[in-house]
């Protein structure tokens, strides 16, 4: 057996994968990737891909950013670890909340740090409910979210996820939690209905569901400015704002997902600031350190840190935090990413180069299988359907696109099949004629699964 052989057999009889059919694994065994470069990573067989999702919509600055490494390793060598608990501090988490507080919308002002997007949304829940009891109104504790959000997979960030495979025999959504109709047009706009009067339509049902439930109940509205894993859904035009009304209306707090939307994914700073909505918390990981190590920011009013420090003072400690918050190595590796971002103006480059992304996608449009190309900045995303004119999908859903997803590898292209939506993401330092590469792969593996 070679020592690929070996990896694999140890791979199948050792592993339970996220995200993956466990028995169709152990007969098909795993891709082990081993090593990246730039917007390519490349198997143990030496087989080059484009990596079309940047990791998991998350590796802003390519595979093999030497600049990441020696900071790890400066941090590594001076403070290779120490907490933030009981007044206990040191330098990279502070320079990192600094460094957030200046670049998040202006009413921004407190930071809190976690190892992921998920224990950041789980912290936003407890926070906002310890919040709303300390300012007495415990009755205010349900969230709103939408069908098809992504916000994780812990219990608590698990309920305000909107997808069927994140609840189904995990006993969720544990938390009371309602969701809205996704806002995306093409699939859940009426026959004849206008785009304004789709945005009208879910602005009203959201107003509808408050008053259902008392605005006394509603602690918050949490939502992805653009909805990336549920099948990258921009929203239509005026939503934010609709919504940004009514949570200012029944004082209800606005949390902004901004997990994969933030630092310059869809060719803005933020996704709130790319919508031109201001949250009240905005959650920010994966292109914070470009994935090199787990890491999440929690981004909050001066009012929502004054509630929590207030209530601090009359009942004791706040009782939350995690061994890594603020990890040292973790937020030096941040804070050197967000200045490659700076220096090498990503922001721009993801609005420059992704307008080269959207506009030869666009061209997709034409495709027998394609119903809808849609994006914004560096993420894209083609559904496929089998009748074009009336938008039906094919059946069973997700075979098409598994077939996508194959053909993508056989291509030379990772790409992540959303049911049969094929969405892209790729590293923020792709280069225009790395761009025309990647849909020229994409070009072949749609012809080879037609
Ligand atoms: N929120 C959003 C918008 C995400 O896309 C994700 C992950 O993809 C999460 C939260 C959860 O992050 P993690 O996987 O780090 O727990």
């Amino acid at each position: 057996m070679s020592a690929s052989n070996s990896l694999a057999h140890a791979d199948i009889t050792t592993l339970l994968h996220p995200y993956t059919d466990a028995r169709a694994h152990e007969a098909k065994g795993p891709i082990v990737i081993d090593r990246g470069k730039g917007i390519y990573v490349y198997d143990d067989s030496g087989k080059e891909y484009i990596e079309g999702l940047a990791g998991l919509w998350s590796v802003a600055v390519g595979f093999d950013e030497p600049r990441l490494v020696e900071a790890a390793a400066r941090q590594m060598a001076k403070l290779p670890y120490y907490h933030t608990f009981s007044s206990k501090s040191h330098e990279p988490s502070i320079r990192l909340a600094e460094k957030l507080v200046e670049m998040t919308p202006e009413n921004l002002t407190r930071v809190f740090f976690t190892s992921s997007g998920s224990e950041a949304n789980d912290t936003v829940v407890k926070m906002v409910w310890y919040m709303n009891n300390a300012l007495g109104r415990p009755r205010k504790k349900t969230f709103l979210a939408r069908t098809k959000a992504y916000h994780g997979i812990t219990v608590a960030s698990g309920s305000l996820t909107g997808l069927p495979n994140n609840h189904r025999d995990f006993d969720l959504p544990a938390i009371p939690v309602r969701h809205l109709t996704c806002p995306h047009f093409y699939r859940f706009g009426l026959p004849g209905e206008s785009e304004a009067a789709f945005t009208a339509r879910l602005v009203a049902e959201a107003e509808q569901v408050i008053l259902e439930e008392g605005p006394e109940t509603i602690a918050a509205f949490i939502g992805e400015p653009l909805m990336a894993a549920g099948g990258v859904l921009p929203p239509p035009e005026g939503y934010w704002q609709g919504i940004e009304a009514l949570c200012r209306k029944y004082d209800i707090l606005l949390v902004a997902d901004e997990v994969i939307n933030g630092f310059g994914r869809l060719g803005s700073s933020f996704g709130c600031v790319h919508y031109g909505f201001t949250p009240d918390i905005l959650v920010a990981s994966k292109q914070i350190t470009s994935s090199y190590m787990p890491l999440a920011a929690i981004v909050f009013s001066e009012a929502i840190y004054n509630a929590i420090a207030d209530n601090t003072a009359r009942i004791g400690t706040f009782g939350h935090g995690f061994t890594a918050s603020g990890h040292p190595v973790a937020t030096a590796v941040g804070l050197e990413n967000l200045a490659i971002i700076e220096e090498k103006d990503l922001v721009g480059n993801a609005a420059r180069v992704g307008a080269v992304l959207q506009r030869e996608l666009a061209r997709f449009a034409d495709h027998p299988l394609v119903g809808e190309v849609r994006g914004a900045g560096l993420i894209a995303a083609l559904e496929l359907v089998s009748d074009k004119a009336t938008k039906a999908p094919f059946a069973p859903i997700g075979k098409v696109g598994a077939a996508a997803y194959a053909a993508g590898h056989a291509n030379g292209l990772i790409v992540r099949a959303i049911g049969d939506t094929v969405a892209l993401c790729p590293p923020l330092v792709i280069t225009e004629s790395q761009v025309l590469e990647l849909v020229a792969r994409l070009g072949r593996t749609l012809d080879d699964v037609a």
